[in-house]
């Protein structure tokens, strides 16, 4: 991350310390999470994973296979095209931080349900507080739909969305919210590889 600075930067190293003391603490409860019945089918939850004093939060439905198997965010095919889609605009994992509505895997990958995410937010939200991300990028119609309902917008659908940037006021300020599809659409529609780069130049145009 060459042009992209932290913004905590100037905050020091207490501040670095006390954020990454309240994600391990986060990410200590999510482990032993039984909050929900998806608890009883995981092999591991998944917290997240990046770096916890970027301005940028990546935010995605919920573990597949590969990340219910090993533990980590976006580590199958749709990793690879998360990836291929951060160094399009100069990015790599180090430069943001990545978690999901839900940490633990739906079975076979089925939607969410509302109890399910209902009972998960409280992580994200505890995530939230603890990054305070200058833009928040949801992947896809849940994550999407989960932060309109959260800041008040209208939320149709994830293609009425994705590419545009919508400004709203948090607690630490300004935030923007760069809504995507996600990654994973590319595995079964390949046309929609070039909608997503197109929508990171949008993201780009937002960093700091
Ligand atoms: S999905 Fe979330 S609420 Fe459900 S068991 Fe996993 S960590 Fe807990």
């Amino acid at each position: 991350m060459n042009h992209m600075k932290t913004y905590k930067d100037e905050d020091g190293c207490k501040v670095r310390m006390a954020m990454q003391q309240e994600m391990e603490a986060i990410t200590k409860s999510v482990m032993t999470c039984t909050r929900c019945e998806l608890y009883k089918t995981r092999t591991h939850a998944v917290a997240g994973e990046g770096t916890i004093t970027s301005p940028l939060l990546f935010i995605g439905e919920a573990p597949g296979h590969h990340e219910d198997m090993q533990g980590k965010p976006f580590v199958g095919k749709a990793g690879n095209i998360l990836d291929e889609l951060l160094a399009s605009i100069g990015l790599n994992r180090h430069d943001i931080y990545i978690t999901n509505i839900l940490k633990c895997r739906p079975p076979q990958n089925r939607n969410p349900l509302k109890s399910e995410i209902s009972a998960c937010s409280i992580y994200l939200e505890k995530q939230l507080e603890c990054i305070q991300p200058k833009i928040l990028v949801p992947l896809g119609n849940f994550a999407t739909a989960y932060l309109f309902e959260k800041f008040g917008l209208h939320f149709t659908r994830i293609s009425d969305v994705c590419g545009k940037l919508y400004r709203v006021t948090t607690l630490s300020g300004t935030t923007t919210i760069a809504p995507l599809y996600h990654p994973a659409v590319v595995t079964y529609d390949s046309s929609k590889k070039a909608q997503l780069l197109k929508d990171m130049e949008a993201l780009k145009s937002a960093l700091p």
